[in-house]
């Protein structure tokens, strides 16, 4: 529970392992790269929202293939500032619409019906980005999928 020294790309490489098999179903890939970062900070909080966003990025690769066929990925890309870093997650898994954008890290939103989603993942996650580790999450649409960006101060 107390803040260690972590490297991200190895912290989000471990995520990764925990739900290879998800993502070898899913056909997922995955690609990792950046700057060399170390953080000193909450670790087991950083992973699971790590696990969370790619967990995310499965079922939309999911719900996605069910109405075409597609070959999903996801890129992390680690990107060092003067006193921060910037973790850039996206993936073409399919856009969110615009109408609920602002609304997906609100408890209990969920548009996860028949897969039971419970609408908590992403509401934990900007919790523990912006109050324990003091960094803040961000979403937004790109080509094709989202990104996601969660910025850290060094
Ligand atoms: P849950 O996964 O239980 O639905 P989350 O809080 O993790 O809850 O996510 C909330 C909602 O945000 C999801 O139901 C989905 O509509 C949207 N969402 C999150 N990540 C993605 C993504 N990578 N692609 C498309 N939609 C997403
Ligand atoms: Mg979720």
């Amino acid at each position: 529970k107390d803040k260690i020294r972590f490297y991200l790309k190895e912290s989000i490489e471990d995520c990764a392992k925990i739900i290879e098999t998800q993502l070898e179903k899913s056909k997922l890939s995955l690609k990792i790269k950046g700057d060399k970062v170390s953080l000193f900070n909450y670790k087991n909080e950083f992973q699971q929202v790590i696990l969370n966003i790619l967990n995310n990025a499965n079922d939309a690769a999911i719900i996605k293939k069910k109405t075409k066929e597609f070959s999903p990925w996801i890129n992390v890309d680690i990107e060092k500032n003067r006193d921060s870093v910037e973790i850039k997650i996206s993936n073409n898994c399919g856009e969110i619409p615009e109408n609920i954008i602002d609304r997906i890290f609100e408890p209990y939103f969920t548009t996860k019906f028949e897969t039971q989603g419970t609408g908590i993942g992403l509401y934990m996650a900007k919790t523990i980005i912006e109050k324990n580790m003091l960094g803040e999450i961000l979403v937004k649409n790109i080509n094709g999928g989202v990104m996601f960006i969660i910025v850290l101060p060094l």
